[in-house]
């Protein structure tokens, strides 16, 4: 804190009640009022940067992280972490309100300033180098064109050797974002982690290609990612149908039911996904979709299913995939903040970015590459 200019409080001068005899008194001695002296205004007080101020004030970015949406800024910073936010929820199959998911998980968190990770020991923006690089240019009910504006901006953060974490929005939002990624990454392969009680590898929703059950197939059938690359974790609930399994097990994919963490734990079942998402290719792109944790904990969502992960095993993946893999990218999706209850969803997403940050932290104090620039 700063210094107070004398001991005495300027309070202290002028006792309850004073403050209009204190004016009068300053008013005599100046041409000029003096408001300010007489209230005690003119002390000298600390300011803050933005980001040392709690999120609530000042700009609405990630983690009052700067925002820097110019291409040259984020190749002259030599960011390492880019937060990008898909604001766009018109290809969901039930409820919406994924749109406002950006916003709301750059704001629902309770520090401020450089953090310390008391998971990792690590103060990641004492490392890296993480900004907010604002959201794709979305206008409402327009899937193509979301979804091309989408690609255009992962595709031209990641061109710049940052890893670019994108906020959803719904998880059609995966298909342009990891077809980016993919881009980038060429002549190196990605493959996919993916986080979810739905597979959304439907061939169509309700005759939809583009729809918010069908990216995992998209970016197989268009040969962004193999489907032998992909792995799934968290499966539960009603969904998909047999012949969409079908196809799944002829495309080689991965996949791990809940009812396989409930008994093996999730911890041996996340050691086989790390060992599967090595297996093939050369970066792990991470997508999670925050149905997968138990909608009694995360009920802002569009498709809740209920018999999830706990939040702490998530985040716990998180950081162990992190650590193990190389991450080419990151999407956090499905977070509805009209159905949240006491932002607790939102808190999740913000903290499964957070993690993942952190993970990449350590790697780069410890020397290891973290950006990726196309073409060194
Ligand atoms: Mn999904
Ligand atoms: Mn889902």
């Amino acid at each position: 804190m700063a210094e107070r200019p004398d001991d005495a409080h300027p309070d202290d001068a002028h006792p309850e009640g004073d403050a209009a005899r204190g004016a009068a008194r300053d008013a005599g001695r100046s041409a000029e009022p003096g408001f300010a002296a007489a209230n005690g205004w003119d002390r000298e007080y600390e300011t803050f940067s933005d980001f040392e101020l709690p999120t609530y004030v000042g700009p609405t970015t990630f983690m009052n992280l700067p925002w820097v949406t110019d291409v040259t800024d984020l190749h002259a910073r030599a960011v390492d972490v880019a937060i990008v936010g898909a604001p766009f929820d018109d290809a969901v199959s039930h409820r919406p309100g994924a749109r406002f998911g950006p916003r709301a998980i750059r704001e629902a968190q309770y520090t401020s300033g450089s953090i310390n990770s008391l998971q990792l020991g690590v103060e990641p923006f004492e490392i890296l180098q993480v900004v907010d690089a604002g959201d794709a240019n979305i206008v409402p009910a327009w899937i193509e064109r979301a979804h091309a504006l989408i690609y255009r901006k992962v595709h031209e953060v990641a061109n710049t050797g940052a890893i670019p974490i994108v906020l959803g929005g719904d998880h059609s939002i995966t298909w342009p974002s990891a077809t980016a990624i993919a881009e980038v990454r060429r002549p190196g392969s990605i493959g996919i982690v993916h986080f979810d009680a739905h597979a959304d590898t439907a061939n169509d929703d309700w005759g939809v290609l583009s729809g918010h059950g069908t990216p995992m197939r998209r970016l197989i059938e268009s040969g962004a990612v193999d489907g032998r690359n992909f792995v799934q974790v968290g499966l539960r609930g009603y969904w998909p149908p047999v012949d969409v399994f079908e196809w799944m097990q002829e495309h080689g994919l991965r996949y791990h039911f809940m009812t396989e963490i409930e008994e093996r734990g999730a911890d041996a079942v996340i050691d086989d996904a790390i060992a599967e998402a090595l297996d093939g290719p050369d970066a792990i792109y991470l997508s999670v979709d925050i149905d997968v944790v138990d909608p009694g904990l995360a009920p802002g969502t569009g498709t809740p299913e209920p018999g999830g992960m706990l939040t702490r095993e998530l985040l716990r993946a998180i950081r162990r995939i992190v650590s193990a893999v190389e991450l080419a990218g990151m999407d956090i999706v499905e977070v509805s903040p009209p159905y949240d209850h006491a932002e607790t969803t939102s808190m999740i997403a913000n903290r499964a970015a957070l993690e993942a940050i952190s993970a990449l932290a350590v790697k780069k104090a410890a020397g290891r590459a973290v950006r990726f620039v196309p073409g060194t």
